[in-house]
């Protein structure tokens, strides 16, 4: 992995965990030489990932869109900074700068990202992982609706388990590098009733 995009939220959560992890994460990302893309924002978790990286020496990319780059959003001292039209192509952009995805809780902007990234790679698009870093067990019910959604036949199991969660920094960027994408027809045979 030479070069990671990072979701998460633009407001910094009602624990201090999730801001302690999040600095956790930049770190480790700075000192394994991966270069960090995300959001170009200064607000919430994304401020502070983005601080820890560039204390640590790292290589920080903002990819940021021209509304929010206008509202001042844009995180100073960034490494390189990309200001594009709209979410959409923003995030076409991030992805494009990515070899896997890493996911910190948020809110329907993180959401958002992480389902698209995980449908890209169940059909075919691209075969790149996502993991998210499961802080105060965040995660769990997303998992629980992607349960669900195999339960009642809308998704196999390998879909649901593409999902990397781990709890360490060093686990989850250990997961990603290692992951391989499921050879897996994302079409389920109807049983018949
Ligand atoms: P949310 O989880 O709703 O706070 O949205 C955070 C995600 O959406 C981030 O991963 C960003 O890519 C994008 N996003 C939301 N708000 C901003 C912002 N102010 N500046 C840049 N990106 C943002």
């Amino acid at each position: 992995m030479r070069s990671i995009t990072v979701f998460c939220g633009s407001n910094v959560g009602a624990s201090p965990q999730y801001a302690e992890d999040a600095k956790a994460l930049g770190r480790e990302i700075a000192r394994r030489g991966i270069r960090l893309v995300y959001g170009g924002s200064a607000k919430g978790l994304m401020g502070v990932i983005a601080d820890s990286a560039l204390a640590e020496g790292g290589e920080v990319i903002g990819i940021i869109t021209r509304l929010l780059h206008d509202l001042g959003h844009l995180q100073p001292g960034l490494s390189a900074c990309e200001t594009l039209p709209d979410m959409r192509s923003r995030k076409a952009r991030m992805s494009e700068l990515a070899d896997g995805f890493i996911a910190l809780p948020g809110g329907l902007g993180t959401f958002e990202e992480v389902l698209e990234a995980m449908t890209l790679t169940q059909l075919g698009e691209h075969q790149k992982g996502v993991a998210c870093l499961n802080t105060a067990n965040f995660f769990a019910p997303l998992r629980s609706v992607f349960a669900h959604a195999v339960r009642e036949g809308f998704m196999r199991a390998e879909h649901s388990q593409m999902l990397i969660v781990e709890e360490t920094p060093g686990a989850l960027l250990d997961a990603l590098g290692q992951w391989q994408a499921p050879v897996v027809n994302k079409w389920i045979e109807p049983a018949r009733h």
